[in-house]
């Protein structure tokens, strides 16, 4: 078992000043706690927590990294309380250690492959600091060491999800070594026939090939002295992962995959670069079609080196990369972000951009020398307008940050929304309106015939839940109109002694469908239940002349009545345009007023005040909202009561002081009672309550007034 001591000589040989305090204690009180754990592989549990520090010390990370390594798995696997972990140590690793324990916590068993990359970006986004996301890679580089402790199947599975998950992440974070080990690994215990076939023949030739290996580097080597470039040369075997994933992109035979070997010629200086390339092609003839500038043209991820396939001594081809140093560093270090270059897929810009970051960050890490620095720079919210989360069966959804319940069961399915009456959130109950974070696993429960609520629109976030709501309100808005429509089209008819129903059937409809310049019998229906046109109207078409000369004086007094109204009006009813609009003659609401409006048979909708009496009788189920149109400028009566002492001249001054704040009055009835008090009822009208308000006030001056009242109901 690696030792403590051993791990703190690593830390002070890259860090000789750091405070290894913190390691100390950390070892000791991991020690502690998994007391009497063993391994799979026999060895006490201590020493997993142990390699997974000295990886973590190997990548040279700050001491928080590595003290919260040895501590990675106490939350989940012992007794140890996350307070305690926050007292002993501090928010920092509680602050790290909770989030690893949280990344193994999630309910990835049996996740689907295509799922793969919204996992990736799940355990990047849950992972708010990037150390967390080192610890568990180093976690799982150490698990991987070690599967062969694990039941067959078992080890297919954690292979299977090392490859699909952790492989990548390790990629795109640019940590290439801990990337190729794991693929090495993963693909010995998921392809073990393969994977044997190749280490094969790799060996077979083994000396053969070292041989060529040795006199190429130094054909090349020497040949650069020989024009003065000093250069490093690389000559090194593909991983078996990668031979394997080339013969069967490819479908290529072992013995086609020419650059199973490559050479990489590192220099100082581009023009170098350049120089190398002219020599290597003096010397050995090149493939046409192999050669790649990626100096002159960088990949879009930053990526720089020439690309040239060349045939050698003896007719065999020889894959050779030129860059410099620094070009080296970066394709080392992962900005060359392979993970969209080798594995060939497609990346969308975001993701890209967050990736791109992380590289630079682990990049620029060992560059940073204030630890606070990094700390700030460690603290990531790689995808902020995103949250992931699981339905029960374990699939992955991702959801604009902020979702909601709601949104979750309209993105499962449109039923499921329409008829979702509750979400719960870990097995917990929550309002529909709660905010979903990411790792939550939601169950939506529904009600059968339950029904969307207007409400949700203030908290839904995805436009799919906001669309398929609406288009329900909508859908609803109809059938209210066109029931409505029925009913009053029904009774109109039995006014004539005649039967709608009938009517309907009868070949003169679509005449009649046709003539308002409607699509379907529906379609009229609804509109006389909006309002748009009476039952009148319609009545009109069907029944005979004498019947309606009979009718003729009412019905015209009623049509009168209706169109009278200017077609824009000053009340906007909340979900139904262009409806007539009449205003309840008993409150006579005024602009200010709190108003609502019950659908009225014939008349559309009836604006009353908030708190008429008669208003509060009507069936709640007419009622619907409305509000003041501020954009209509329209007057409208009311009534008013003012009571005072007679004396000359006195309804001249109240009709002056009316007229002076621009209200009109458009009846006065006055009694004069015994006592010398007059009372006068008058209908004047306003544009809105502050008028009404002011006009009040100004009578209550008027000499030898005694109250002035507007009339309620
Ligand atoms: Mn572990």
């Amino acid at each position: 078992m690696i030792r403590i001591n051993d791990i703190i000589e690593k830390i002070t040989a890259y860090n000789p000043s750091v405070d290894v305090d913190i390691i100390d204690r950390a070892y000791i009180y991991s020690a502690r706690v998994h007391e009497g754990q063993i391994r799979l592989s026999g060895e006490p549990y201590l020493s997993h927590p142990l390699e997974v520090a000295d990886i973590l010390a190997g990548m040279k990370l700050d001491v928080t990294s590595v003290a919260a390594g040895l501590l990675h798995d106490v939350i989940e696997d012992t007794d140890a309380s996350p307070k305690e972990i926050k007292e002993i140590f501090g928010s920092d690793i509680y602050h790290i250690v909770s989030g690893v324990s949280k990344l193994s916590g999630l309910p990835l068993k049996g996740a689907q492959a295509r799922q793969a990359e919204s996992i990736r970006k799940m355990i990047l986004a849950m992972a708010n600091d990037i150390r967390v996301i080192m610890i568990k890679l180093a976690d799982r580089l150490h698990n991987m060491r070690t599967l062969e402790y694990h039941s067959r199947s078992k080890r297919t599975e954690i292979a299977q999800e090392t490859l699909d998950i952790y492989a990548p992440i390790a990629a795109r974070l640019g940590i290439y070594w801990i990337k190729n080990e794991l693929e090495e690994i993963s693909f010995r215990y998921l392809q073990p026939d393969i994977c044997a076939e190749i280490e094969q023949l790799v060996q077979k030739d083994r000396v053969e090939r070292e041989n060529f290996i040795d006199s190429v580097q130094q054909f090349i080597k020497r040949k650069m002295e020989e024009n003065h470039l000093k250069c490093e040369v690389l000559g090194r075997y593909k991983n078996f992962y990668s031979i394997y994933q080339k013969m069967l992109n490819q479908n290529l035979k072992f013995e086609d995959i020419y650059d199973v070997i490559a050479f990489r010629i590192i220099l100082d200086s581009i023009p170098q670069c350049y120089e190398a390339l002219g020599i290597m092609h003096s010397l050995w003839k090149p493939i046409a079609k192999k050669f790649k500038d990626y100096i002159g043209f960088p990949k879009p991820n930053m990526y720089q080196s020439l690309h040239t396939t060349l045939i050698g001594f003896s007719g065999e081809r020889v894959e050779i990369q030129i860059r410099t140093h620094e070009m080296d560093r970066v394709a080392q270090s992962g900005i060359a972000a392979h993970w969209s270059y080798k594995e060939g897929q497609h990346v969308d810009e975001k993701v890209s951009q967050a990736f791109a970051w992380i590289q630079n960050l682990v990049e620029n890490q060992a560059t940073v020398q204030d630890p606070d620095e990094f700390l700030e720079n460690v603290r990531i919210d790689l995808f902020p307008d995103e949250v992931y989360v699981f339905t029960p069966q374990g699939e992955i959804k991702t959801l604009p940050k902020g979702a909601t319940p709601v949104d979750f069961a309209y993105m499962i399915h449109t039923e499921v929304g329409n008829q979702c009456t509750g979400g719960k959130v870990n097995g917990r109950m929550v309002p529909l309106s709660h905010e979903l974070k990411t790792g939550d696993i939601i169950e939506i429960v529904t009600t059968k015939n339950h029904h969307p609520s207007k409400d949700w629109l203030t908290f839904v976030k995805t436009v799919k839940a906001r669309s398929k709501i609406r288009h329900w309100i909508k859908t609803q808005e109809k059938e209210r109109s066109l029931s409505l429509g029925r009913e009053m089209l029904e009774k109109a008819f039995r006014k004539y002694r005649s039967n709608f129903n009938t009517m309907i059937k009868s070949a003169e409809i679509n005449k009649v469908v046709e003539h308002f310049g409607f699509k379907t019998t529906d379609d009229l229906i609804a509109s006389v239940g909006y309002g748009k046109i009476t039952p009148l109207q319609v009545v009109r078409k069907f029944v005979t002349k004498t019947d309606e000369d009979e009718q003729d004086s009412i019905f015209n007094r009623l049509i009168g009545r209706v169109r009278k109204k200017k077609p824009k009006t000053g009340v906007v009813v909340h979900g139904i345009d262009d409806i007539l609009v009449r205003f309840g003659k008993c409150c006579q609401p005024v602009p200010g007023d709190l108003i609502v409006g019950y659908i009225t048979r014939g008349y559309g909708v009836t604006v009353h005040r908030k708190n008429c009496k008669n208003a509060l009788g009507m069936n709640p189920e007419r009622r619907i909202d409305v509000e003041w149109n501020a954009e209509v400028a329209e007057s409208y009566p009311v009534k008013i009561r003012v009571l005072s002492i007679d004396r000359v001249g006195l309804l001249a001054d109240i009709a002056a002081t009316i007229n002076k704040e621009g209200a009109n009055i458009v009846s006065a009835d006055t009694q004069t009672r015994e006592n010398k008090t007059v009372d006068s009822f008058f209908t004047i009208v306003v544009e809105n309550t502050g008028q009404l308000k002011r006009t009040v006030a100004a009578l209550k001056k008027v000499k030898l007034v005694q109250e002035v009242k507007r009339i309620e109901n």
